[in-house]
């Protein structure tokens, strides 16, 4: 994972992912937006109180960015529910309802995941090219989103898991994922995560959940990025609450 900087606008970019020519993505940063006060500046979602406006706008600087004829993107709840996307949704209007789990074959759309501490984390499947994006937070570990995705893409798109690539963006690092409630809010096998009193690392529970789909662990990329320790790069709604939304986009071009 690096810091680059696509038209003005920097992202973190996949070594993985960036080894093929067919596939757009980036995890941008909250940098280089036109949002303002606690959504400064590249805030992508239009539900946390910023000007409609603006947020549009900052979605169309990230579609030029990648060179995308439009964006979809969903509410997210904190659901299992997938959804294969043909069109571009990127008006609040159009988000797809109560799903975390996008997937397209269709060139040129953006599959854009906001998040601001939980984990966007994208697949690629070079064999049947497929894209796919998922809004992974502390409650999508809980049902397990990620081998529901790899699930998804098995059975919506004839994927098999050992042809996946999986990577993890920024995120709420074990050095800030405090669970104080863990044993209410965490069943009992996940409470060997726990890597001091009511901390625990997220990053290797999605690394390990992806690794118990069947995606190959040599295919597995973090970018051990914590969202709430960098105040400059990312929005973090612990370290904020009143706050934007960065974006994961990925795309076949
Ligand atoms: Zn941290």
């Amino acid at each position: 994972m690096h810091l680059t900087e696509i038209n003005g606008l920097p992202c973190y970019r996949s070594s993985r992912l960036g080894q093929f020519p067919e596939v757009a993505h980036g995890f941008f940063t909250r940098q280089g937006g036109e949002s303002q006060g606690p959504y400064e500046s590249l805030n992508l979602s239009f539900t946390v109180g910023d000007v409609p406006g603006r947020v549009a706008a900052n979605r169309r600087r990230v579609e030029e960015a990648l060179g995308l004829e439009g964006l979809a993107s969903a509410l997210q709840v904190h659901g299992r529910r997938e959804a294969v996307i043909a069109h571009p949704q990127a008006n609040l209007e159009n988000e797809v309802p109560e799903v975390d789990i996008l997937i397209s074959r269709r060139p040129r759309l953006g599959l854009l995941i906001k998040q601001a501490d939980c984990q966007a984390v994208m697949f690629y499947d070079p064999r049947r090219r497929v894209v796919a994006n998922v809004h992974c937070g502390w409650r999508g570990n809980v049902q397990n989103i990620l081998g529901e995705a790899v699930q998804a893409l098995r059975a919506r798109c004839r994927c098999r898991p050992e042809d996946l690539f999986a990577v993890i963006g920024p995120g709420l690092g074990p050095c800030c994922a405090e669970f104080r409630h863990f044993r209410r809010e965490f069943p009992p096998e996940l409470w060997s995560y726990q890597v001091r009193p009511t901390y625990f690392d997220l990053w290797r529970l999605s690394q390990e959940q992806l690794a118990a789909a069947g995606v190959p662990r040599d295919r597995i990329e973090v970018a051990g990025l914590c969202t709430r320790c960098h105040p400059q790069a990312f929005f973090s709604y612990r370290r904020d609450k009143v706050t934007g939304r960065q974006g994961a986009v990925i795309a076949l071009i």
